[in-house]
């Protein structure tokens, strides 16, 4: 009997712990479902910019040229943020924005690079990883269809950080890269830029022609992308055929780490477009890096001293990300092509023409 009364009992409580079980399971699940999409979502964070060169105030194209920049920074946007979106790396979304840029004949970068003064090509890009520091650069290269893939192959596959000329593009065919004929590069519009610049500095003397924003070729649009991927890691790239009418063998800024491109994880990746020897004399792009790393700046404020006081008026602008996702595209140039998107949702292009010194983002 006693054996039977305690027989029951015991049953009766294995089945009370094992309802309990049962019942305490599912919203345990639920508890750690709910932690794991916050926890997604909070790695998610990612956030993209890209500019088209800071001389393309919309004045300087037709209403359809300008549609269909529009468009293909939109484009540019959406490879960029697709990347991002999916959880690929910030140096993936940069450098497949930077090749669609190249490839697009209405900018000055692969396809389109405006021409120096014996009339030829030579192009210039840098990558830039802010997880390791590592770099990769070209310069002066003129068969290589997308210099931005080649600067990274030099960063990945090479012992150094920047190849130039005959030596980038022997690099450039033995890693199995896309070559092409220098004429790849020429569109009309960039031919006939060059001949009006040519006309304009006719009888100047090297010394004395003045660079300015006007007459640099910049209004084809050099392109730069900064990006900030959901693993935290930040990537910056740049790419231009320089300035037109450029003197033959001038490196800009492009290709300077720290002038006209910088990542740092510790603090935001930056690509800068204008007179490329201003942001080399000024190392922009790094002083940006460091006005926040040892002055405590934001990214805006450290953006805006730079334009102000270390550029001249009209030099040029950047685009840059900081390790939060805090996006900045800033000009002291009639205009620059630029558009940005993040995980909050914003996706924009923007193209209207912005007041110097007017901070955008935050
Ligand atoms: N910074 C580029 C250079 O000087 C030109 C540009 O951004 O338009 O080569």
């Amino acid at each position: 009997m006693l054996t039977r009364y305690l027989f029951d009992n015991l049953a009766t409580c294995l089945f009370a712990v094992l309802a309990c079980m049962v019942s305490v399971q599912p919203v345990g699940l639920r508890a750690d479902d709910g932690m794991i999409q916050e926890q997604e979502q909070q790695e998610m964070k990612y956030a993209i910019a890209i500019h088209g060169g800071a001389g393309s105030s919309p004045e300087n194209y037709s209403p359809e040229a300008n549609e269909s920049r529009r468009q293909s920074m939109e484009r540019a946007l959406e490879i960029g943020t697709e990347v991002l979106k999916n959880g690929g790396s910030a140096l993936d979304a940069v450098e497949q924005v930077v090749v669609f840029l190249e490839d697009d004949p209405q900018f000055n970068a692969g396809r389109g690079a405006v021409f120096n003064e014996h009339g030829s090509h030579e192009l210039d890009a840098s990558i830039m990883d802010g997880a390791t520091k590592d770099v990769g650069a070209v310069a002066g290269v003129s068969r290589v269809r997308n210099p931005i893939q080649l600067a990274r192959r030099v960063m990945t596959e090479s012992r150094h950080v920047m190849l130039g000329g005959v030596g980038a593009e022997n690099f450039a065919s033995r890693q199995g890269l896309i070559m092409v004929q220098p004429n790849y590069f020429d569109t009309p519009a960039t031919l006939q830029r060059w001949m009006q610049s040519r006309q304009r500095m006719n009888g100047q003397s090297n010394n004395e022609i003045e660079l300015k924003i006007e007459d640099t070729g910049s209004y084809y649009g050099t392109v730069g992308c900064v990006a900030l991927d959901s693993a935290g890691n930040l990537a910056a790239a740049t790419s231009t055929g320089g300035m037109s009418n450029k003197s033959y063998g001038r490196i800009g800024d492009s290709p300077i780490t720290g002038a006209g491109n910088y990542a740092d994880n510790a603090t935001c990746a930056v690509s800068g477009t204008g007179i490329g020897e201003q942001y080399i004399r000024h190392t922009v792009c790094y002083d940006i890096a460091a006005q926040m790393q040892y002055g405590g700046k934001s990214l805006a404020e450290a953006v805006a001293d730079n334009l102000a006081n270390r550029l001249d008026p009209g030099d040029g602008g950047v685009i840059a990300v900081d390790r939060d996702g805090n996006i900045v595209m800033e000009f002291s140039t009639g205009g620059m092509a630029r558009a940005a998107a993040d995980s909050s949702g914003r996706f924009e292009v923007l193209w209207e023409e912005q007041p110097a010194g007017a901070a955008e983002g935050g």
